[in-house]
């Protein structure tokens, strides 16, 4: 018996990477890495996550936090992310709100919200792996979204249409992008909402690393932007995705969607027949956690990072041969590093554990097609400053070696 002749036809478009076999080779104690993208566990407010939970387990509380619970999610939680969102630029009720668990579920059902197979989703090039995972198990087609270039929405609408379904929605990280760090200007903010509504799509705007900024001024949110234009969030098209991951802990698992009440109204059918509801102990405690410092837990991580982001920028500085590109976030976890056209990051890759014991994430991954052979993501959040120090140099050698 061939079990997987059994599988559903979409499971054909989710595989392993062959690049997750290269990263096992990372648990080795001396390799320094920076293929990760997940939060340094030295600043997780772990003892205020300890009373939450102890409070959220008291005899009071006990029958509501080890109980179901409402799809929609924790009230006092959807009420703090409301006030949250208001002060964004987003005024709005907790029914705006749906709380997931995590935004990659928010991701997930909005690929099941939206795509029919052979629809197409207008993603960055490159753009979030996660994403292109979950939308993938509903058979999409994907095309650029790159609402500065140079073709028309007519175009675009054109090739979907041939392609036998419709556009329907762009998908982007405006802050601080996984993997690139790239933020959009306010200019090309505008110029994604006008691409969508010329496209009459959806926009979902991935707002996973929005807190952590580390200069220069906020950015308002697309969904700001749309709602200062039309007056009334039921008739905006963008669709928010937050995160509590990189700011509280990722653990837990806790994000939300703020959009229009017929969107969280489908979701929350959808949130029913997934999962029933979000951790309840898991939001209480967030909730508790949330509403006791936030701005002044996510300052002292903005600090910490700003200071591995600036290390692992003047590291580059000083490594890197010429020919080889990089980009400076302004938040956010990671630097997109670009080599000379014709080297291929995965064998940089192998060379690099190889000879240096230093690893990254070939940027291919993050493409839907063939592209970007020459690219990769560097994170700055896990490695302390001396890695940074010491990888970046080892790196530079990996590098200048191959480009002799
Ligand atoms: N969006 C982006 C851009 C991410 O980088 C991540 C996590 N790596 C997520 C969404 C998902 O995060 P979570 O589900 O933990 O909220």
């Amino acid at each position: 018996m061939k079990i997987d002749s059994f599988f559903a036809t979409r499971n054909s478009r989710m595989k392993a990477s062959e690049i997750r076999e290269l990263l096992k080779l990372l648990d080795q104690p001396d390799v320094i890495s920076f293929a990760g993208g997940i939060p340094d566990p030295a600043l997780f407010p772990a003892e205020k996550f300890r009373d939450a939970m102890a409070v959220a387990l008291s005899d009071g509380q006990h029958a509501l936090s080890l109980q179901y619970s409402t799809s929609e999610g924790y009230p006092p939680l959807r009420q703090w992310i409301a006030e949250r969102m208001t002060q964004l630029g987003v005024p709005c009720g907790a029914d705006n709100i749906l709380i997931t668990s995590g935004s990659q579920q928010a991701l997930d059902y909005l690929g099941k919200l939206f795509l029919s197979p052979g629809d197409t989703a207008l993603v960055g090039w490159p753009t979030y792996l996660g994403a292109l995972g979950a939308f993938n198990a509903y058979e999409p087609r994907f095309d650029r979204l790159d609402p500065m270039g140079n073709r028309s929405a007519d175009e675009l609408r054109a090739e979907a249409e041939a392609a036998g379904g419709r556009v329907k929605f762009s998908y982007l990280s405006p802050d601080f992008a996984n993997p690139t760090g790239i933020t959009l200007s306010l200019e090309e903010r505008q110029k994604v909402l006008a691409q969508a509504e010329a496209l009459d799509c959806v926009v979902i705007e991935d707002a996973a690393y929005q807190s952590l900024r580390y200069e220069g001024e906020d950015i308002p949110p697309i969904l700001a932007l749309e709602l200062a234009e039309k007056g009334d969030l039921d008739q905006c098209r963008t669709i928010y995705c937050g995160s509590f991951s990189k700011t509280l802990s990722p653990g837990l698992r806790i994000g939300w969607v703020c959009a229009a009440r017929p969107v969280i109204d489908q979701m929350v059918l959808l949130k029913q027949a997934g999962d029933l509801h979000t951790a309840t102990l898991n939001q209480m405690a967030v909730a508790h956690v949330a509403a006791d410092g936030f701005e002044e837990h996510t300052q002292r991580l903005c600090a910490h990072y700003k200071a591995r982001r600036d290390r692992m920028l003047a590291a580059l500085t000083r490594h890197m041969p010429d020919g080889v590109d990089w980009t400076h976030p302004e938040g956010g976890m990671f630097v997109w590093m670009t080599l000379p056209a014709g080297m291929d990051g995965a064998d940089l890759l192998a060379t690099a554990l190889r000879d240096e014991k230093v690893a990254f994430v070939p940027g291919g991954a993050f493409y839907p097609d063939d592209d970007g052979r020459n690219t990769l993501r560097l994170n700055f959040s896990s490695p302390d400053q001396v890695q940074i120090d010491e990888g970046i140099a080892r790196l530079g050698r990996v590098i200048t070696e191959a480009l002799a």
